[in-house]
């Protein structure tokens, strides 16, 4: 089982009026099968974090790396999904979905099976001849989600993918990500603003301090296996014991901005 771990990750950034510390002595470690959650302010240092893990950029200090072997780039084994869809309105839904292969060199029948593979988990099997601007914006994340998971990653580093999106949709799009964390088994680093969504989806849920992002408090919760279990999401949101962790983040969340 892979692991995707950041040891003591610190990224300050050349500032046009100078130095940015945005992030301090982070470390996370991501499981296959681990559900992990980032949630603070904006501007603590969260997508930095995702960047890092991802090997877009590389850490001011500390390491990151996969299996024990150090990250230097972006690799095939950490797909990423952004708030933005990054797609290319130009080329259908199944072109875009297998976009990732086709920088991988894989041929293009294979390259081709695999998306459609993956357009049918995400519930877009009938859409696969659209272009992107002919479907909606949660649908565009679902190919958004398609097209990282054709690279078979172990693990997956969401950049707040349903920020975006109505509270209907959103709600849709939490419980296809769990279907697709459950039937895949890939590690998931998930950013939102969302403290409902976080407690929902995490098995790990991260608090960051404002700049210089660190992370404050961690907790532990058992709501995205009991979904993965088979408990309906409405069920487990009805939970007093759901509401109880939400209220508990809350003051967490609420104590940050205070000590501001
Ligand atoms: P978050 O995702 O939590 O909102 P970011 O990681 O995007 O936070 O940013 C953390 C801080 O680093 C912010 O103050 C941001 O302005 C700064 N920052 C991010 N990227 C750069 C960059 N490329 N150059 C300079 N400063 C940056
Ligand atoms: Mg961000």
């Amino acid at each position: 089982m892979s692991q995707l771990i950041a040891e003591h990750v610190s990224k300050t950034y050349d500032g046009a009026r100078g130095p940015v510390h945005a992030l301090s002595e982070v470390s996370v470690r991501i499981g296959q099968g681990d559900f992990v959650v980032a949630l603070g302010a904006s501007g603590c240092g969260k997508s930095t974090l995702l960047s890092l893990l991802a090997g877009f950029q590389s850490p001011s200090s500390g390491r990151v790396s996969v299996d024990g072997v150090a990250v230097t780039g972006p690799g095939s084994d950490r797909g990423v999904v952004f708030q933005d869809d990054a797609l290319f309105p130009w080329l259908t839904v199944l072109d875009n979905a297998a976009f990732g292969l086709t920088l991988r060199g894989i041929p293009s029948q294979q390259r081709r099976e695999r998306a459609k593979e993956m357009l049918a988990l995400v519930g877009l099997s009938a859409f696969a001849q659209h272009r992107i601007n002919e479907i909606s914006g949660g649908m565009r994340q679902r190919v958004g989600l398609a097209r990282a998971l054709t690279a078979n990653p172990s693990f997956l580093l969401l950049d707040e993918p349903l920020g975006a999106l109505d509270a209907l949709t959103r709600e849709q799009m939490q419980t296809l990500i769990l279907d697709i964390w459950q039937k895949s088994g890939t590690g998931m680093f998930l950013i939102t603003h969302s403290i409902e969504e976080a407690v929902m989806m995490s098995t790990e849920l991260l608090i960051f301090s404002p700049r210089p992002g660190r992370i404050v408090s961690r907790h532990y919760f058992d709501f995205a296996r009991r979904y993965a279990a088979g408990e309906s999401a409405r069920s487990i949101k009805q939970d007093p014991a759901f509401s109880q962790a939400r209220s508990l983040i809350l003051e967490h969340i609420i104590a940050q901005t205070e000590a501001v």
